[in-house]
């Protein structure tokens, strides 16, 4: 899904978020005012009854738009005034004043003070995505099914820590009626899946699917495969691990639908063909009809994969790839021929050259597609076996700081801000004594995962040692940089992790400078980690801003 239509997801969620505060408040209003009239004995037949229902109506809705307490003290103040309302006979003043005292009261006036209270909450989520210099941080919005509202309300919250954009809803048809086009991941009871499997057959482009149960036998997850599920969960879930599998599925799910492919041939109308059918099914096309441009594209264009003609004119296809193997930069680069020959061996003798795969001509339009499209994603899990961090998935040591320096030379030469920053997980060694090395790994996960979401696309993250990480932030201003780091650290703080039956919570120091005050990448690297430094001398948890020129300002995350 693309970025604008995520952030329009979220700013609908926001507006709807909104518009239950506002109706809220004018209904707590009304409902104090009604109390106060019980309370001097003062109401007629239908209102001990419209003022259950109001409390009703807060309690139901309020946990949907994250106002989770507030719809908790509805729901007790409505489980108080049940007998009243439901009571066949008119209610004396004496009873109704003797349920609707003045604790009773009290706690009414105060309802008020939950909407403002679980804001907070709902704010850190939205906060995420707030605009960096005009661009959106990606929010995946994600639709969890599930008929506990009170277990749905906490697989939200969870997840909004986390970065995603939650929402719940009941049942596989509302979610069904919602559309999943514009959304990243489902999440749902294996028994609704199983019971209403065909909701999700019937809906063409389906977001990756994970399915939480407690029923975990061989058929039930057969069953299940065969609904069209992509993951399973067993119950309770530990948002960590669901949240870590779901950024698995979705990154999976993003990857394997796109692709660069350039296309060499001296074809102009078959080299269109090809470039549009690619197109069409959503990959970037990179269209080469004279073999002399080649490497020119290739380092421009820097494709996953190359798609060759093998007779151009006075040029070989099989002469071109071995000629490409002269530079070590595209030594892993596949080529695949396109080709109207099937001898077997000539078709040998060409792979013998530098070629890796044959498809042969004439080729249908579909088959192409998905030919070069899983070829494109399967060369891409190669380069990134080797250039990301195999737990995290982020970009190793080197290439991390090979990207900064890059982004260095960039704000240098064009007179622009950016950031540069280091983060180190506090106090870690404890968390790998006290709940072993696999939880520490997920802590790891989890901040990645954190990073992910709430910075851009066009930022740089890097895992540079073992819980030490670091980000650069192009086009960006210190202010801005604090703002998001200090929401990263402020996310993190509040993930609750799980080994065994503990619980417990991990904290974040920042260190930071302006990249385009230091001479070199490595100076600003080097100062980020002095700044980092400082952050742990000042009590960790938090960020702090270095660098020559800024003051150093200490800021708590
Ligand atoms: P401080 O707040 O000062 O940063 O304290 P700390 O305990 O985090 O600092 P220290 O650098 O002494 O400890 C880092 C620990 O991180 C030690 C190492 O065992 C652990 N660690 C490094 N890489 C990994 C990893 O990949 N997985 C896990 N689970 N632990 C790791
Ligand atoms: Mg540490
Ligand atoms: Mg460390």
């Amino acid at each position: 899904m693309s970025e604008e239509s995520l952030s329009e997801v979220a700013r609908k969620l926001e507006l709807l978020k909104l518009r239950f505060k506002d109706k809220a408040t004018k209904d707590i209003g009304l409902l104090q005012q009604a109390i106060d009239q019980f309370r001097v004995g003062r109401f007629g037949p239908n209102d001990v009854a419209a003022a259950y229902h109001s409390l009703h109506r807060l309690a139901g809705s309020a946990g949907s738009f994250g106002y989770l307490a507030l719809g908790e003290e509805a729901r007790a103040l409505e489980v108080m005034l049940k007998p009243l309302a439901e009571a066949s006979n008119e209610v004396a003043p004496e009873q109704v004043q003797s349920v609707i005292d003045e604790a009773f009261a009290w706690r009414v006036a105060h309802l008020i003070d939950f909407l403002s209270l679980d804001q907070a909450v709902g704010q850190r989520a939205a906060a995420a995505s707030l605009p960096v210099n005009g661009e959106m941080a990606t929010e995946s919005c994600v639709l969890i099914v599930h008929s506990d509202p009170d277990r749905a309300q906490e697989l939200v919250q969870g997840l909004e820590l986390h970065g995603f954009a939650p929402l719940a809803l009941p049942t596989l048809q509302k979610a069904a009626e919602y559309g999943l086009s514009d959304v990243t991941a489902l999440i749902a009871q294996d028994t609704q899946i199983l019971r209403d499997g065909w909701q999700l057959e019937s809906i063409s482009d389906t977001p990756p699917v994970i399915s939480l149960g407690a029923g975990d036998s061989f058929d039930e997850r057969y069953a299940l495969a065969e609904c069209g599920v992509d993951g399973f969960l067993g119950e309770p879930v530990d948002i960590p691990v669901l949240a870590d599998y779901m950024e698995r599925l979705i990154t999976e799910r993003e990857e394997s639908g796109s692709g660069r492919v350039m296309i060499v041939d001296d074809d102009p109308e078959l080299l269109e063909h090809y470039g549009l059918v690619l197109e069409a099914g959503g990959l970037e096309v990179w269209r080469v009809n004279d073999p002399a441009d080649i490497l020119t594209a290739l380092s421009e264009f820097r494709p996953d994969i190359v798609l060759m003609d093998v007779q151009m004119g006075k040029y070989r296809g099989p002469n071109l790839a071995q000629m490409l193997r002269f530079e070590p930069g595209w030594l892993g680069l596949p080529i695949i021929y396109l080709s109207s020959e099937d001898d077997r061996e000539f078709q040998v003798e060409a792979m013998a050259k530098g070629g890796d795969d044959f498809l042969t001509k004439p080729v249908s339009d579909d088959f192409l597609l998905r030919a070069v499209t899983v070829r494109c994603y399967r060369a891409r899990q190669l380069d990134k076996l080797a250039s990301r961090d195999s737990l995290t998935g982020l970009l190793k040591h080197s290439l991390a700081k090979s990207e900064i320096q890059n982004e260095h030379a960039r704000c240098r030469r064009r007179g622009e801000q950016a950031v540069v920053a280091m983060l180190d997980l506090d106090h870690f060694k404890q968390v790998n004594d006290r709940f072993g090395h696999r939880a520490g790994d997920l802590v790891i996960k989890g901040l990645a995962n954190l990073l992910r979401h709430q910075l851009r696309k066009s930022d740089v993250i890097g895992r540079y040692g073992g819980e030490e990480f670091v980000v650069a932030l192009p086009d960006c201003s210190v202010e801005n940089a604090q703002r998001i780091m200090q929401s990263v650290c402020k996310h993190m703080a509040g993930i609750e992790f799980h080994s065994d039956d503990q619980e417990f919570t991990v904290t974040l120091s920042v260190g930071m400078v302006p990249l385009q005050d230091f001479l070199t990448s490595d100076d600003a690297i080097d100062a980020a980690d002095q700044a980092l430094y400082q952050q742990k001398q000042a009590g960790r948890n938090g960020v702090w801003v270095g660098g020559d020129k800024s003051e150093r300002v200490r800021t708590l995350g």
